[in-house]
């Protein structure tokens, strides 16, 4: 096992859960980490949209802020529970304990018994950014499919060398970078995403939807989820900022339709199945988006997995340990500490 600051060079692919997770893990161990993401803010799927507010405000006094992927994390592994609750301690994260319903067209059914829900602080994208605020860290940093060195590293381009590559990126885009490592890429292959249209919509002022939550029981198979960002802590009150997930099937019959266009059918339907259970009418929008995620949930699952002789492993939601999860936050950062492990166990 490294020791000290003299460990072995990795260069970690994604700065989402699963990244951040393997690298804390790693540099723990000393190795020597550095994380690229394509974005720019760390995070992934853990993302926060923000609209208006003052332009160095890191958009913490936006009037619109919205969740648009994933919404609340569940924590049933204690190692990620610790994790989520020392950023609550600092302020980082809280817990959400709103009200959570179904709403069908004949209404809205509270839910009975509520799991303990957390969610960032003051948006969702601030629980990976605060966990990974001591790693070295490149946004906007994207890596071409690298080739391998003589001496067993990796030649990454602009980033340099590396002794080990790691990649948390989606299952198709991590078979691509790893080409050269055509074992990986083919252990990666089967895993499977659906996908989730988002539509973010937001009015001038606060609307009462009778919840926080909404489970949605569409029997037009359009929308799947409604949230109130407003209701988490720490968020806008002013205004109300409502994420709209659509059904993974009726998103993936339209993966090629416009955004912008797209963007009218859940509110639309939102508003047809909150007239037909006597609820709110809703006025006209001040802000609406669509948002299309290729890669929202993993439906089909491979086990993470780190090559020695190749020098590169793979970690993510899709890849949890011994292929046991359900395409969750809590998968991805277990895929994490596991690679992470494998790396360590390894020797590097
Ligand atoms: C709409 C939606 C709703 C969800 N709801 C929930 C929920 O309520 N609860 C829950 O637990 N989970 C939910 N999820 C799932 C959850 O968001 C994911 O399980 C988790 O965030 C995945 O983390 P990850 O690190 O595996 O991948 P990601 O977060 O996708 O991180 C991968 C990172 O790799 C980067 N990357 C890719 N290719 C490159 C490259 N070539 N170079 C550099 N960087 C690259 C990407 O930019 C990205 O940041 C939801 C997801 C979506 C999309």
């Amino acid at each position: 096992m490294a020791t000290g600051r003299d460990g072995p060079t990795v260069l970690i692919v994604g700065a989402g859960l699963a990244g951040v997770a393997c690298g804390l893990a790693l540099d723990a161990a000393g190795f020597r980490v550095r994380l690229v993401d394509k974005g720019r803010r760390p995070g992934g799927r853990l993302a926060t949209r923000t609209s208006g507010g003052s332009p160095s405000g890191m958009g913490e006094d936006a009037p619109y802020r919205f969740d648009h992927g994933a919404q609340y994390l569940t924590a049933r592994d204690a190692d990620f529970r610790a994790a989520l609750d020392g950023l609550v301690s600092t302020g980082s994260a809280a817990l959400w304990t709103g009200r959570f319903a179904t709403l069908t067209p004949q209404g809205l059914t509270p839910e009975p018994d509520a799991p303990p829900r957390y969610v960032g602080v003051p948006g969702m994208s601030q629980i990976p950014g605060q966990l990974a605020y001591d790693l070295d860290l490149a946004l906007e940093a994207e890596l071409s499919p690298p080739q391998r060195l003589a001496d067993g590293g990796w030649d990454l381009g602009p980033f340099g060398r590396a002794d080990l590559l790691l990649s948390t990126a989606p299952a198709a885009q991590t078979a691509a970078l790893l080409e050269a490592a055509p074992a990986l890429a083919a252990a990666a292959e089967p895993a499977r995403f659906e996908p989730c249209f988002a539509a973010l919509v937001g009015f001038d002022r606060p609307i009462e939807l009778g919840a926080d939550g909404l489970f949605v029981e569409d029997p037009e198979g359009l929308l799947r989820w409604v949230a109130v960002n407003g209701a988490k802590p720490r968020r806008p009150a002013e205004t109300t900022c409502l994420t709209l997930h659509a059904d993974p099937a009726w998103s993936a019959a339209r993966l090629d339709d416009d955004p912008e266009i797209l963007k009218h059918a859940p509110l639309r339907r939102l508003k047809e199945l909150l007239a037909a259970g006597g609820g709110p009418a809703l006025p006209a929008p001040a802000y609406h988006r669509g948002h299309r995620w290729l890669y929202a949930r993993a439906v089909q699952v491979v086990a993470p997995r780190f090559d020695a002789d190749a020098g590169a492993g793979f970690a993510g939601d899709w890849a949890p340990p011994d292929a046991q999860g359900s395409g969750r936050a809590e998968d991805a950062w277990r895929s994490g500490r596991a690679l992470a492990a494998q790396v360590i166990a390894a020797g590097g």
